[in-house]
C-alpha cells in the first residue's frame, strides 16, 4: 500500500536535537543504563554518526556484537533477502535456513550440536538447564542437588537466576528470592576449585577472560587446570564465550589460547554482527541429548531471518579474516598502550583487540573527554577504559584512536 504524501508533521524524527531525545528518553524510559550523551543516527564499519551529523569512531563495539563493522553491507543484504521470503516460522515448522546455520556453526566451532535462541543470558539459560539435567541423567547426582562453580566478578546476563549467582551487589540487591545450586569462587584460584570439587558438581561455567568484571584475564594456565578438573571429577567444563568467542581474543574463540576443549560454550553478540538478537548454546552429542522434544525452547530462537543472518555473519568473519586481524592489530595495540607513561594508568591488560586500562582514578571522565574528540569508549567497573573497537578497524583508523587516548592519558 502506498500512503498519499502529507505535509510532514511539525516535529519529524529528523528535525529533533539530540538534547531533544535526551529529554524523550529520561522523561519516558526506564533509567536502567547511565549511557554517554552520544544519540546514534546512523552508523557504517567503525564509525558512527549523530543526530547533528558529527563523526565518532566506535570503540565499544556494543560490547562486541558488532566486530564485523556496524552495517556489514553483506550481512544486511543477507538479511534483506530473508526479509523478502520469510521471517518467523517458529520451531513448530522447520526452515530451510536453521538447518545450515546449524550445519556452518557446527562445522567451524567443531561442536557436535547447536541450540539455537536469541539473547546471551537465554544462552546461559540453556546452558544451566543442559549442565542440571546432565548430572541427573548422566552423572547421577541426586536429584536437586546439581552444583554449579562459578567466579566473583561474573558477568552471564540479567535474567534472575543469572543475578542470583552474580557477585556484585547492585546486579542482586532488590531481585531475590533466588535460585541455589550455584558456587562462587575466586576468579583464576585453581586451588579454591580444587577443594570445591565434589560428587554433586555438574559443571564449572566461566568466562575464560572475564569481560565486565575489568578485561580480567585469567593466570596461563587456569583454563587447562579447570578442564583436569574436570575430566577427574566427571563435571562439565562449560564456557561463556558470549564477549570473548568469535575472534575478539585473536582466537575463534578464547580457550584456543589454552589449547583446551570445553564440553560446551555459550555465544552470542558477533554470531549476528549487530543485526539482531542472536545466541546458541553449543556443545556434544552426550550434553545436547539430554534435551528432548517439549523440554525447551523459545518462540524466536532459530527463526530464519536470525539463521539467514548468522550464516552471513560468521561467513564475514571467516572471509575477512577478522581472527587473525584482531590478533595482529590486538598485539600492537597492547604493547603500544603498555609503553605509554602516564600517571593515570595501573594496568593495561588483554587479549586480541580486547584491552582494558586499568587506573587509578575514575574511567568515566577520560570516556566523556574522548567522546569529545570523536572517540566513543564505555568504562567498566568505574576504572577501567575497555577498549574493543569492530575487527574492521584498519592500522591507520587504530592509530587515529591510540593516540587520542594516549593524549587524553597523558
Ligand atoms: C553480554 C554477555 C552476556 C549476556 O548477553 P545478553 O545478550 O545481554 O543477554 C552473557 N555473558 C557474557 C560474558 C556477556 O558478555
Amino acid at each position: 500500500m502506498i500512503l498519499p504524501m502529507t505535509k510532514p508533521a511539525a516535529t519529524t524524527d529528523r528535525q529533533l536535537s539530540s538534547s531533544d531525545h535526551i529529554a524523550l528518553e529520561d522523561r519516558y524510559g526506564a533509567h536502567n543504563y547511565h549511557p554517554l550523551d552520544v544519540v546514534v543516527h546512523r552508523a557504517e564499519g567503525i564509525w558512527v554518526w549523530d543526530v547533528e551529523g558529527r563523526k565518532y569512531m566506535d570503540f565499544l563495539a556494543a560490547y562486541s556484537a558488532v566486530n564485523q563493522g556496524h552495517n556489514h553491507p553483506r550481512i544486511v543484504a543477507a538479511m534483506v533477502e530473508q526479509l523478502d521470503r520469510v521471517a518467523l516460522t517458529s520451531r513448530a515448522f522447520r526452515n530451510d535456513q536453521s538447518s545450515l546455520f546449524s550445519q556452518e556453526l557446527c562445522e567451524l566451532t567443531g561442536f557436535d550440536r547447536m541450540l539455537p535462541m536469541n539473547s546471551g543470558a537465554e544462552a546461559v539459560e540453556t546452558a544451566i538447564k543442559a549442565i542440571r539435567k546432565w548430572a541427573y541423567t548422566v552423572k547421577g547426582v541426586p536429584t536437586d542437588q546439581a552444583e554449579i562453580l562459578v567466579f566473583n566478578q561474573n558477568f552471564h546476563g540479567r535474567t534472575t537466576t543469572i543475578v542470583g549467582f552474580s557477585s556484585e551487589q547492585q546486579y542482586r540487591e532488590g531481585f531475590g528470592p533466588f535460585a541455589p545450586g550455584f558456587t562462587l569462587l575466586p576468579f583464576g584460584d585453581a586451588e579454591a576449585v580444587e577443594r570445591a570439587m565434589n560428587p554433586n558438581v555438574a559443571a564449572i561455567l566461566v568466562e575464560p577472560i572475564q569481560g565486565e568484571g575489568g578485561i580480567i584475564v585469567p593466570p596461563q594456565g587456569f583454563l587447562r587446570r579447570l578442564r583436569e578438573l574436570c575430566d577427574q571429577h566427571n563435571a562439565l567444563l562449560v564456557l561463556d564465550e558470549i564477549q570473548s568467542g568469535l575472534g575478539r581474543t585473536g582466537k575463534l574463540f578464547a580457550f584456543e589460547h589454552e589449547a583446551i576443549r570445553p564440553d560446551a560454550v555459550a555465544i552470542g553478540k558477533a554470531l549476528s554482527g549487530g543485526l539482531y538478537p542472536i545466541s546458541a548454546f553449543l556443545s556434544n552429542d552426550e550434553v545436547m541429548g539430554v534435551f528432548t522434544p517439549g523440554d525447551h525452547g523459545s518462540t524466536y530462537g532459530g527463526n530464519p531471518l536470525a539463521a539467514a543472518v548468522g550464516r552471513a555473519a560468521l561467513k564475514v568473519i571467516v572471509d575477512e579474516k577478522l581472527v587473525e586481524r584482531s590478533a595482529t592489530l590486538g598485539n600492537y595495540a597492547i604493547e603500544r598502550l603498555q609503553a605509554l607513561d602516564s600517571p593515570h594508568v595501573v594496568e593495561v591488560r588483554g587479549k586480541g583487540l580486547w584491552i582494558g586500562i586499568e587506573l587509578n582514578t575514575a574511567a568515566r571522565p577520560l570516556c566523556e573527554a574522548l567522546q569529545e574528540q570523536g572517540l566513543l569508549c564505555k568504562e567498566t567497573h568505574e576504572n577501567v577504559i575497555r577498549i574493543a573497537p569492530p575487527l574492521v578497524i584498519s592500522r591507520e583508523e587504530l592509530d587515529w584512536a591510540l593516540e587520542k587516548i594516549e593524549a587524553v592519558l597523558r
